[in-house]
């Protein structure tokens, strides 16, 4: 087994491991297929409540809300049903339900302001929205933004009635009376979009993101590589157990916490909200031997005053991804956990299902992101797209079948993402060095990352241009210490008008959420920008970080 990623004639730096396989066949079936060797085992439980369900529990009750879909909804072939919930051990089955109906998942983050998830429904073309009773208010408000009416179905996890106007989840998926033999039309090849996402790109306002069957299904195939796995073989006498705390609503929980776990029969435990205290405890309670975690979730681990290696007794394998963590942090981490166990960082992007590089098991590179993935090339490139070396940093690029079919009815994003010869544009710097091991280094395109979660300058500049007082505006992201980054604005004020902070910032955060808040803003003249107009957030960068 070659342990190094090398590089081609043309300087294009190929993965260690050998190429992948792909069945021709759905994710749900994919998922599915190994569903009689584990029937009994717990696919999903809540850490608080403890209420979830076993794999065959979640195979049936996700075929009946797929029938119930696709006769009560009259769902059909490539429909977009949103799913706005936070991690509950429902949403494997809401998910799977709705591949099995032939739908397309499109996720929404649960805290997001009617406003942010307006424009997601439009975008999307969604048909029917999952959510919780108590946010359901916030998706009619959306509703009322977007001038749509469409079904709202509800996941009641307490005793309350369903609100006015909703559907309860627990009807459609314990209908025994449902006939499911409607499923047998379903018509959906693994080109077919399945998960719907969203991410800003390089540039701009959040796209939906086309992540087709085998894209996902791929990269599922990918992560499961012996050499750099993250998981046991599940037998009578052990099931691998994944604390879910990082959302699924995002590819990153999506793929590797939930669907690959469910491929594996692992068992998912999961956790709606970042609770400190509970979240510890429950990977001592859970004996979580897996954990999937993003840079301020390492950092909690680390200087949290509950911490210590007896909570962290049953760890196995850490692994981090959606921002960076320094590999100084890392040796902290593991000072703390005091035992020798299996950490390492890996690279992605929504676009890419996530994941396009990790390091083999065994690699203590920390601060490195691995090598590609099995199926996977990636170059280093100048601005002129020409392809580097060893020790050089550019713009890194990727081709691998875990790379999206593109960015929804958006072609000049895809033209802008895609060179001419199919390769993705990430927008990140990296360097690979003499072990052909890569590093991220910089980030080019104008996206922030708050705690490892997407901030699109362009979404608050936007909405900072909707305020009376306002008549230009930039946005940059500045280093936080615990965040990774936070969102600065600069704001030109119109003749006249007063520069009041407060109010600017209210106005801000009562339309985004809480993540996305400005840390701070700064009075100019005028913005610097390019003859073109676009605006020069390097000279921004530059003069006030
Ligand atoms: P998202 O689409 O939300 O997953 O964001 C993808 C972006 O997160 C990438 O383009 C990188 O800028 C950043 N990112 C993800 N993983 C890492 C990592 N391990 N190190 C540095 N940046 C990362």
């Amino acid at each position: 087994v070659r342990r190094k990623s090398l590089w081609t004639q043309d300087r294009v730096l190929t993965s260690p491991h050998k190429n992948i396989n792909i069945p021709n066949c759905t994710l749900n079936e994919f998922v599915w297929e190994n569903l009689d060797k584990w029937p009994e085992r717990t696919v999903a439980v809540c850490a608080i409540t403890g209420r979830g369900y076993t794999y065959e529990q979640a195979f049936y009750l996700s075929n009946a809300f797929a029938a119930n879909l696709r006769t009560k909804f009259k769902i059909v072939d490539g429909d977009v049903v949103s799913v706005m919930l936070p991690n509950i051990p429902d949403y494997p089955l809401v998910a799977m339900g709705i591949l099995e109906a032939g739908a397309v998942i499109s996720s929404i983050n649960p805290i997001y302001t009617a406003h942010e998830v307006h424009r997601q429904l439009l975008v999307s073309n969604a048909k029917v929205v999952v959510t919780l009773p108590e946010i359901s208010n916030i998706v009619k408000e959306a509703f009322k933004l977007a001038k749509i009416d469409i079904p709202i179905i509800v996941i009641k996890t307490n005793g309350d009635p369903a609100p006015e106007g909703t559907v309860l989840f627990n009807e459609l998926s314990e209908d025994v009376h449902v006939d499911t033999s409607c499923l047998k039309k379903v018509r959906r090849s693994n080109n077919d979009v399945c998960f719907l996402p969203y991410s800003s790109g390089t540039t701009g306002l959040p796209k939906g993101v086309e992540l087709s069957h085998r894209n996902i299904v791929a990269n599922c195939i990918q992560i499961s590589e012996p050499a750099i796995k993250q998981h046991n073989e599940t037998t009578k006498t052990h099931q691998d157990v994944v604390m879910a705390v990082l959302p699924f609503f995002h590819s990153y929980g999506a793929t590797v916490t939930m669907f690959h776990r469910m491929v594996v029969g692992g068992k998912i435990v999961t956790l709606a909200k970042l609770q400190p205290e509970q979240f510890l405890q429950s990977l001592e309670k859970y004996k979580a031997n897996i954990l999937h975690i993003a840079p301020p979730l390492g950092l909690l681990m680390t200087s949290h005053p509950a911490a210590s290696p007896k909570i962290y007794q049953y760890l196995e394998v850490i692994l981090n991804g959606a921002a960076p963590f320094a590999g100084s942090d890392a040796n902290r981490l593991l000072s703390k956990i005091q035992r020798k166990i299996d950490f390492r960082q890996g690279y992605g992007l929504t676009e890419t299902s996530p994941v396009v590089s990790l390091p083999i098991i065994g690699s203590e590179h920390y601060s490195s992101v691995g090598n590609p993935m099995p199926s996977t090339e990636v170059r280093i490139v100048d601005s002129n797209l020409k392809n580097l070396g060893p020790n050089e940093t550019g713009e890194l690029l990727v081709r691998g079948p875990q790379v999206m079919r593109g960015y929804k009815n958006n072609p000049e994003a895809n033209r802008e993402t895609f060179t001419e010869d199919g390769w993705f544009r990430t927008g990140d710097m990296a360097v690979v060095d003499d072990n052909g091991d890569i590093t991220i280094a910089d980030r080019i395109k104008e996206l922030i990352k708050v705690k490892g979660f997407q901030v699109p300058p362009a979404e608050l500049e936007g909405v900072l241009r909707d305020h009376p007082s306002v008549l230009d505006v930039a946005v940059i992201g500045v280093p936080h210490p615990t965040n990774g980054e936070a969102p600065k604005a600069f704001v030109v004020l119109k003749n006249g008008q007063n520069a009041d902070t407060k109010d600017i910032c209210n106005f801000v955060n009562e339309r985004v959420a809480s993540y996305k808040r400005l840390n701070d803003i700064v009075f100019l003249d005028s913005i610097p920008k390019s003859l073109s107009g676009k605006i020069l957030r390097k000279d921004l960068k530059a003069k006030y970080c």
